[in-house]
């Protein structure tokens, strides 16, 4: 395998780590969460960081509230390829579960409701101005 073809694949599996344009490799958010921007295809000011933030809480959502991962995959597929508004209805689903809980929460499930609440707020804010 050459390198293009393993950044591709690392492109893959991380998306939101690369630029958006499909056939471009230039990683834009390292590991550390240093964010790069592709001079060829800018984004929004502040949108690599902001897409970076909602992704980071989405997964600690999963991890602290596993039962829903079906759920978060759909938000977690819309907001790597920079589909915000259907990235917020497929949360608006996730929240649901959230919303109509009667008993009090465990203490996974109020780490995991803050985290999906902060998520929210960054991907509404992704969502206006953009598709
Ligand atoms: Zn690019």
């Amino acid at each position: 395998m050459n390198t293009a073809q393993s950044v591709r694949l690392l492109k893959e599996q991380h998306p939101e780590r690369y630029c958006s344009d499909p056939r471009c490799l230039w990683m834009v958010r390292s590991r550390t969460g240093d964010v790069t921007p592709c001079r060829k295809h800018p984004e929004r000011e502040g949108e690599i960081l902001a897409r970076g933030l909602a992704l980071d809480n989405l997964s600690l959502v999963r991890q602290h509230a596993p039962e829903l991962a079906t759920g978060l995959d759909a938000v977690v597929n819309a907001v790597r390829v920079r589909s915000y508004r259907t990235g917020l209805a497929a949360l608006d689903l996730v929240s649901a579960y959230f919303s109509n809980q009667e008993r009090p929460f465990t203490d996974d499930e109020s780490i995991a409701s803050r985290h999906l609440k902060a998520a929210r707020e960054q991907i509404a804010r992704l969502s206006g101005g953009s598709k």
